[in-house]
């Protein structure tokens, strides 16, 4: 039966494809797919694994007669007898093999995809003895896994510590023709990051805000994603037919024969609509009145160079430095690795300047999957050591960077960005690390190179107090998506009060306004790296704020520059002055 499911709308465009749940599973499998003549020796791997588990719970209750214990706990007997009976149970290992037969999943995922399917039908019966036979089969999914991993197992199976969804280890490989879709309830940043090189056509997630890092990667992708659709994991089942409208952020699932048509036929529109953008990729970005618009890619990591250099940025205007740091169970990259990662994406950019953003973990960017440390889960982490705040709390680990910056600098341009600042305190320790990072290189004779510096205005303090900023930084970059977070206490990656949080807020508006008028009165360099850059519908206002250099997603350059083309900067001061007055701006950008 069709159904529709409701989100935020977080990257555009239509995905059809069969749903691949990665939401309620427990366990901590790779995803990947085998080759067609690898499947017979999945398939292989998991009798094996049945197998060995098999003999290890007949050894089990044979150790239970041995002991008497057959009589003393007939239940303990009687739950090995379940679980014999489970992992014989056809319904589970025909699925299993089905996974990989028709989707070439490796045999992990075959089987938690199965669980899943199993498990909801476990869930829907009546009879409560029959519903809580679910755990059971989870017992004995894990400990095939266990298994397979080559684990040995205990012989009390402890229970899941964690509840977390992850993709960790997933390569994906097309082999499958099949297009897919991710459902899941929540991804992290750096899971996102694993997809970058997979094959999923689209992704839902029940949680999440519209800037949420998870949001903003699957931007950088360019494939459609909704957020914050609730229970979209719960609902949708493995395998359904799904349609993802990244525009509108709908998600319908099971959809009858006339809406994949419509669908459909909106996809190929979509694609006949970037084929036009992209002839706009050589073309200068220019105002109709003449005024030259500079238009930088923002990047996760060195390789999205080649992404920025095809959409036609003319410089790199936010490396956020952080996802090298990501998923790394807190081994950090040491000032080699970063030094080569910096250097790349320098090189990658051909002699256009990057802007390197010096890093920026914690909030909704932990280290690792655990968002908080243990006990810590009544802080909120994005008041918390945050960004340079976490930075010059490890003055040392901070130290290897600036010096991985500096020298990767000798290769071509580079402006380090410090993310967070709101204290003249913090600022004076930054420069003074920076000075040492640049002396110590200096007396170890190591080649290194100059870097303009500049300050992310993205803490209402900051911006309130731009002249102290003006005069310690070469240039400014305005981070509209903390500046929203923390002027309108929003939690950006909390769907609940997603409502909320409004990038033309008044309040929001006059703080970006005066940022970019104190800095052009200064002379100085000011730019937005924030989503609002790469808004089509904010383009306009910021046009008519005065700003002139905007940073954004490779994917979202050349519908900003469409844009630009159309707009006469001349005609924009008295309708920007109407805006700014406004006690409902958003009326008058949508006119
Ligand atoms: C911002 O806050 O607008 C920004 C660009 O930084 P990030 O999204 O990485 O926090
Ligand atoms: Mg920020």
């Amino acid at each position: 039966m069709s159904f529709t499911v409701h989100g935020l709308a977080v990257s555009r465009g239509i995905a059809i494809g069969r749903a691949v749940i990665v939401a309620s599973s427990r366990m901590d499998v790779a995803h990947y797919f085998v080759k067609p003549d690898q499947v017979a020796a999945e398939i292989e791997r998991l009798r094996r694994a049945r197998d060995a588990v098999v003999e290890e719970i007949e050894r089990l209750q044979a150790s239970l007669g041995e002991q008497g214990a057959h009589d003393a706990h007939p239940e303990l007997s009687a739950l090995l007898d379940v679980h014999l009976m489970l992992l014989q149970d056809e319904q589970l290992s025909g699925g299993v093999k089905h996974w990989i037969v028709e989707r070439h999943y490796n045999a992990e995922w075959a089987l938690t995809t199965q669980l899943e399917v199993v498990a909801r039908q476990f869930d829907e019966m009546e009879d409560p003895y029959l519903r809580e036979r679910k755990a059971d089969l989870e017992q004995v999914v894990e400990r095939m896994l266990r298994v397979m991993r080559g684990v040995a197992s205990p012989v009390a199976a402890p229970a899941p510590s964690t509840s977390e969804t992850t993709v960790s280890g997933a390569l994906f490989d097309p082999t499958v023709d099949v297009p897919l879709v991710l459902i899941a309830h929540d991804l992290s940043p750096a899971d996102m990051l694993q997809f970058k090189q997979s094959v999923f056509a689209g992704f839902v997630t029940d949680v999440g805000g519209k800037t949420s890092h998870t949001a903003i990667v699957a931007r950088s992708m360019d494939i459609p994603a909704v957020v914050g659709a609730r229970s979209a994991s719960h609902l949708i089942n493995q395998d359904d037919w799904v349609i993802i409208d990244g525009d509108a952020g709908v998600v319908i699932v099971d959809p009858s024969p006339i809406l994949l048509a419509e669908y459909g036929f909106k996809q190929r529109q979509g694609e006949v609509e970037r084929e036009r953008l992209a002839r706009l990729k050589n073309t200068p970005a220019v105002t109709l009145d003449g005024q030259k618009i500079e238009l930088l890619a923002n990047i996760e990591q060195p390789d999205d160079a080649a992404a920025a250099l095809k959409a036609g940025a003319v410089g790199v205007g936010l490396f956020r430095t952080e996802f090298l740091f990501m998923g790394r169970n807190g081994k950090l990259p040491d000032e080699e690795e970063q030094y080569q990662a910096y250097r790349r994406a320098v090189e990658g950019m051909q002699g256009l300047p990057v802007t390197i953003r010096t890093v920026d973990v914690g909030a909704d960017k932990p280290l690792d999957r655990t968002p908080l440390r243990a006990g810590e889960d009544h802080l909120n982490p994005a008041l918390g050591l945050r960004a340079i705040r976490w930075s010059l709390a490890d003055p040392a680990m901070f130290l290897a960077q600036l010096r991985a910056i500096l020298r990767a600098a000798a290769f071509g341009p580079i402006n380090l960005l410090v993310p967070m600042l709101a204290h003249a305190s913090e600022i004076r320790q930054t420069l003074a690390l920076v000075n040492k990072a640049r002396s110590q290189l200096d007396a170890q004779g190591m080649v290194h190179g100059l870097v303009r510096l500049g300050a992310m205005i993205e803490v209402p303090a900051a911006a309130l107090t731009i002249p102290l900023f003006l005069r310690h930084f070469d240039f400014l970059s305005i981070g509209t998506n903390d500046l929203i977070q923390y002027t309108l206490a929003i939690d950006r990656a909390d769907e609940a009060v997603a409502h909320l949080y409004d990038p033309v807020h008044p309040a929001v508006l006059h703080l970006v306004a005066s940022t970019i008028a104190q800095a052009r009165s200064m002379g100085k360099g000011v730019s937005v790296c924030g989503e609002m850059a790469g808004d089509v519908g904010m383009t306009r206002l910021l046009l008519g704020l005065g700003l002139r250099s905007f940073s954004m997603h490779p994917s979202q350059i050349l519908a900003v520059k469409q844009q630009i083309l159309r707009c006469d900067t001349t005609k924009l001061a008295t309708w920007t002055q109407s805006v700014l007055a406004a006690e409902d701006p958003a009326a008058l950008i949508s006119d």
